[in-house]
């Protein structure tokens, strides 16, 4: 039985791994054949296979690559990474290209988009999980990255190791504006919330921008896995339809913090 970092979502204990499950000794959570294990009780609702989808079509092309650069130099290779909210584990996998030996955990609560994450990813360890609930010991991880995902606070300061950091990307206000303006007839900017203060100690902050030129399949992509999706009329999606090439601005903020 080998130990991990992860403990039981029902009795918080620390759970063990015997190659085929997860175990407290009281409670057993199996291994899925892609890799996965599913620690969230009760079940939550994920993103759907439709934004799963449109999420990995967009990827394939690394779009975003300005942005994962921009978080590289907060990760150092004897990092344990947890990324809360980790999608297909696009992030993770950048990570682990330039830094093979990093131990990274990736934490979602939609199924269909952890298991896309664990069979492209074979050596990181992926988790269906409530993110408000953390199944993830005390004080046992060195980087938390949270990128466009809702986050406790009070559960990043629990599974932070002292001096560890939370890494954390939200839009910008310009995020997506061209994109916008085709969609909506009157624009409205994005708010950008405030730093978080005490426990966290903000130590770096940064907007990145930057220019993706998407094509018709891209900018579909893109579309598709944006709240845009559902709250766009039908003639501003046919609009959108028509649409062969648009250059999009990326805008993010990108804040680190650590852990006093
Ligand atoms: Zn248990």
């Amino acid at each position: 039985m080998k130990q991990t970092l992860l403990r039981c979502p029902i009795c918080q204990k620390q759970l063990y791994f015997n190659n085929v499950s997860y175990s407290c000794g009281k409670h057993h959570f199996d291994k899925a054949k892609e890799g996965y294990v599913n620690l969230c009780i009760p079940p939550i609702k994920g993103d759907d296979s439709h934004l799963v989808q449109a999420r990995e079509d967009f990827f394939l092309k690394n779009p975003y690559e300005p942005l994962m650069n921009a978080i590289f130099p907060w990760v150092t290779t004897q990092d344990v990474v947890l990324d809360m909210g980790c999608g297909i584990g696009s992030y993770l996998k950048y990570l682990k290209d330039k830094l093979p030996l990093l131990t990274t955990i990736g934490f979602d609560g939609s199924k269909i988009a952890i298991k896309k994450a664990s069979k492209s990813d074979l050596n990181g360890q992926y988790v269906v999980a409530n993110i408000n609930s953390c199944p993830i010991i005390d004080h046992s991880i060195d980087v938390v990255l949270s990128v466009f995902a809702p986050y406790q606070i009070s559960e990043v300061k629990r599974v932070l190791k002292p001096g560890g950091r939370l890494i954390c990307v939200e839009p910008g206000i310009n995020h997506l504006v061209e994109l916008k303006s085709v969609l909506y007839p009157s624009l409205r900017l994005n708010e950008v919330s405030e730093p978080l203060k005490t426990p966290l100690n903000l130590i770096h902050e940064e907007n990145v921008n930057f220019i993706i030129s998407c094509d018709h399949s891209l900018l579909m992509s893109l579309f598709q896995m944006t709240p845009y999706a559902y709250t766009t009329s039908k003639e501003a999606q046919e609009k959108l339809s028509s649409i062969s090439h648009l250059d999009v601005l990326a805008s993010f903020v990108l804040r680190v913090y650590e852990l006093h």
